[in-house]
C-alpha cells in the first residue's frame, strides 16, 4: 500500500507555467504543499481522525511552506489545492448536507465563503490516512511530495519547515499548559526555540481566544482565503519578560498594536482602554483612536485567559506615556 500511495504522490497533476520558479520545475507547488501541511497536522496529533477541515491551522501550516519559496511577495490561495486535490483519487471532499450535486457540478472554488457553503471538509483514502499516522511511512510519503517537485537545493529547507511546524505545535501546547499555572512577573518561559516558532505559537494561542478580533476596536477582517488581520501583542515585551504566557498577550489590529507598543495606548488592570494625551493633543483626525478612551476592551470568553493584571500594571507603569 505504501508504494501505491508513493506513486500516487509522485504523479500529482500540477499546472505548468513559466511564471512558476525553476526550482519547482515551472509547475504550481500548491498540491505538494497542501499535502505536506496535512502530513504535519497528522504528525503533531492535530488531525487525529480521517477528516481534514479547511482550518486556520491548515492555512498557517501551508503558508509556512509557501513563504519559504515566495516570502511575502506572492500570496497563495490554499483553497484551490484543497478543492482540486479531489481529482487525485485519494482526496474526497465531503459535501455539506444537501449540497452533493452542486459540489459535483462545481468546477472552481476561490473563497472561503464558497468553500464552506459546499464543503465540510475532506477525507483521505483510509489506507493513506493510516499510513500517514505511522512515522516511517509518513517520512517516505513526504519524500514523494518533495523529490519530484522541488529541485535538490530546496529540499533541506522543506525538511526544516516540517520540523518548524512540529516545533510550533509543541511550543503552543507548552504555552497553553503555562496559562493554567500562576503567572510570574519574572521570566517565565525560557526557550531555545527560534523567534519564528515562538511568535507563531504565541499568536496561535492568543488570537483565537479573542475570536480573531482586535481587543480595542473589535475589528475582525478575514481575507477570502481565510487569513485574519489581527496580531498577538506581548503586554510586557518579550525582550523584557521572556514570557510567552498567553496571559501576557492580547489580540490587536496593526494600528492598535503599534499604539500599544509605543505607549500611546494602554489597558488598565480593570480592562479599560486609556489613550495617552499625546494622541489627544494632536489634530482631530485622531478621533478614530480617541473614541475608544475609557471603553472596556473585548475580553476572551474564558476568564482564565484574560490579560494578566501584573502584566497590564507593568505596561501602565513602564510603557504607557500618560
Ligand atoms: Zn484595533
Amino acid at each position: 500500500m505504501l508504494t501505491f500511495y508513493q506513486q500516487a504522490f509522485e504523479k500529482l497533476k500540477l499546472s505548468p507555467a513559466q511564471s512558476w520558479p525553476e526550482s519547482t520545475y515551472f509547475r504550481a507547488p500548491y498540491k505538494p504543499f497542501m499535502l505536506l501541511a496535512v502530513s504535519d497536522l497528522i504528525a503533531t496529533g492535530t488531525i487525529t481522525h480521517n477528516f481534514i477541515e479547511y482550518s486556520d491551522l491548515l492555512l498557517e501550516t501551508f503558508d509556512r511552506y509557501w513563504q519559504m519559496l515566495f516570502d511575502s511577495t506572492k500570496l497563495a490561495n490554499p483553497i484551490q489545492p484543497f478543492f482540486y486535490l479531489r481529482s487525485e483519487g485519494f482526496w474526497h471532499l465531503q459535501a455539506q448536507p444537501g449540497m452533493e450535486q452542486r459540489l459535483a457540478a462545481t468546477t472552481d472554488i476561490k473563497t472561503i465563503g464558497q468553500l464552506k457553503q459546499l464543503v465540510v471538509g475532506a477525507k483521505l483514502d483510509q489506507a493513506l490516512f493510516d499510513l500517514l499516522q505511522q512515522p516511517f511511512a509518513r517520512e517516505q510519503l513526504r519524500q514523494s511530495l518533495i523529490q519530484p517537485y522541488f529541485m535538490r537545493e530546496l529540499q533541506p529547507a522543506l525538511a526544516t519547515i516540517g520540523q518548524m511546524n512540529t516545533a510550533i505545535f509543541s511550543y503552543a501546547d507548552l504555552l497553553v499548559e503555562h496559562s493554567q499555572r500562576t503567572f510570574r512577573e519574572i521570566p517565565a518561559i525560557d526557550t531555545p526555540y527560534l523567534v519564528e516558532v515562538r511568535s507563531s505559537a504565541f499568536r496561535r494561542v492568543v488570537v483565537p481566544n479573542y475570536d480573531y478580533c482586535c481587543a480595542i476596536c473589535g475589528i475582525r477582517i478575514i481575507t477570502p482565503e481565510g487569513r485574519s488581520a489581527v496580531e498577538a501583542a506581548h503586554i510586557i515585551p518579550w525582550s523584557k519578560s521572556y514570557n510567552d504566557d498567553p496571559r501576557n498577550g492580547v489580540s490587536l489590529c496593526g494600528l492598535h498594536h503599534w499604539l500599544f507598543d509605543q505607549g500611546l495606548l494602554t489597558i488598565t488592570p480593570n480592562y479599560q482602554i486609556q489613550i495617552s494625551r499625546l494622541v489627544a493633543e494632536q489634530p482631530a483626525a485622531n478621533q478614530a483612536v480617541l473614541m475608544f478612551a475609557q471603553q472596556p476592551i473585548q475580553l476572551p470568553q474564558q476568564k482564565q485567559l484574560y490579560p494578566n493584571q501584573i502584566a497590564l500594571d507593568w505596561h501602565n507603569q513602564h510603557v504607557y506615556r500618560r
